[in-house]
């Protein structure tokens, strides 16, 4: 444990995904799903590479239909044409046995499976399903995901595990095995992917719930049951700022333990927002958390009594939509920039100090300052800003900051 009492990375065998590996103490995947009807194929595309560009590191489609197996090939085949090579995940329920082996282009095409084993059938049909999926996997050379879902759990295994809580002089409570249950589902379908010849460094697990204390006891148990790398996500999260408070609590309360190798946040979008919103939360989480970085972070205070305008609000708004707007570019062009710090600061209190933390800061004036803003570079005192065009000096001042301290690829450092 570090002295911010973050755990190390928990030891998981690394799995690879079309060509992105997922555990084995490698960065922390982020990874999201379309909500286009995949049987639309240009819909469908056109949607991944949206996620793959905001930073989506594998995107998932939903595969319930034959004309959704059939368009499989045709969207791979799109995403790659407009130069995105994000791996695409197939999401299973019900019918997976029967569309993957009945569309084996499909099979091809994906990079991975999911199958939740609470919904590939009931009673003995259960494990015919699940291991023909597996089968299909093997033969095609793919990794799956057992992804467990409290949504649809596997009834046999929380009734077994009910009738035996039952017989116990003092049974846990319905909350424990269900948690039990959801571990006991994710393991055991592993074991059986196992035997059927599927490989140990094949298999991702998760176990999504939509409580936070929930998703620690379960992802907690989950993680002392072996070393399967393991996909974290709040499900069901909500919309907006619940969704997004949710996730990001119960993602950190397990990452901060070493706990997770890839995240998803299942937030509900605002009707025809930006499905790109669940990669942002996931990205500034890791980043948030130290873990990794995306994109330049800029700190600004939340204003008082001292600003009163709300020049301060916007400018801090507008340079934090910049720095965004420039990643596609710098991420090329700049490589390191991510891990730039900006300062946006509404008056002399804390302005000037915090500016000086970050590696560039403007400090605005305050009410009754003197109409000026300083600048801090590297932690000195670089020049003031004055007039109306602040906003625009600073970020032509950011661009030349960028240009020398993240040199373009190929220039002298
Ligand atoms: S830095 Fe100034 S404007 Fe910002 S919160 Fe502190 S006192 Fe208020």
């Amino acid at each position: 444990m570090d002295e911010s009492g973050f755990a190390p990375r928990r030891r998981s065998t690394p799995v690879e995904v079309g060509g992105v590996v997922v555990g084995g103490g490698r960065p922390i995947v982020v990874q999201s799903m379309t909500n286009t009807d995949t049987a639309d194929a240009d819909a469908t595309a056109i949607q991944v590479v949206r996620l793959a560009h905001a930073g989506s590191e594998l995107v998932r489609v939903t595969v319930n239909s034959e004309a959704a197996a059939a368009a499989v090939p045709e969207i791979v085949r799109k995403v790659r044409g407009l130069g995105a090579a994000v791996p695409i995940v197939g999401d299973f329920h019900y019918n997976g046995h029967k569309l993957l082996s009945e569309y084996p282009d499909a099979a091809r095409a994906l990079d991975k499976y999911r199958i939740n084993p609470g919904n590939v059938g009931p009673g003995r049909h259960h494990d015919d399903h699940f291991t023909a999926i597996v089968r299909v996997a093997i033969d095609n050379g793919k990794p799956v995901r057992i992804g467990v879902n409290w949504g649809s759990l596997d009834q046999a295994v929380l009734a077994e595990l009910m009738d035996s809580n039952a017989r116990l002089a003092e049974p846990l409570d319905a909350r424990a095995v269900m948690i039990e249950a959801m571990v006991e589902s994710a393991v055991r379908s592993a074991e059986l992917a196992e035997a059927t010849g599927l490989g140990h460094d094949r298999i991702i697990l998760s176990a999504k719930v939509s409580g936070v204390r929930d998703l620690a006891a379960v992802y907690r148990r989950l993680a002392a049951r072996g070393d399967y790398a393991l996909h974290l996500g709040l499900t069901e999260a909500g919309m907006g700022m619940k969704g997004t408070v949710a996730s990001a609590a119960g993602l950190s309360l397990l990452l901060a333990e070493g706990i997770g190798d890839t995240i998803r946040v299942s937030i509900t979008p605002e009707p025809g927002g930006d499905r790109t919103e669940e990669v942002a939360v996931a990205q500034q989480v890791l980043q948030s958390l130290g873990l990794r970085a995306f994109v330049p972070q800029v700190s600004s205070c939340p204003g008082c009594g001292r600003t009163t305008s709300i020049y301060f609000q916007e400018l801090a708004r507008d340079i934090q939509a910049y720095l965004r707007d420039q990643m596609p570019l710098w991420r090329e062009d700049h490589p390191g920039v991510e891990e730039l710090r900006v300062a946006v600061m509404g008056c002399v209190v804390n302005g000037p100090g915090e500016s000086k933390h970050a590696d560039i800061g403007i400090s605005l004036p305050g009410t009754f300052e003197d109409p000026v803003a300083p600048v801090f570079i590297d932690g000195a005192l670089d020049r003031t800003l004055r007039g109306d065009h602040i906003a625009d000096e600073f970020k032509a001042i950011l661009d030349g900051y960028v240009e020398r301290r993240f040199p373009a690829v190929g220039a002298a450092r």
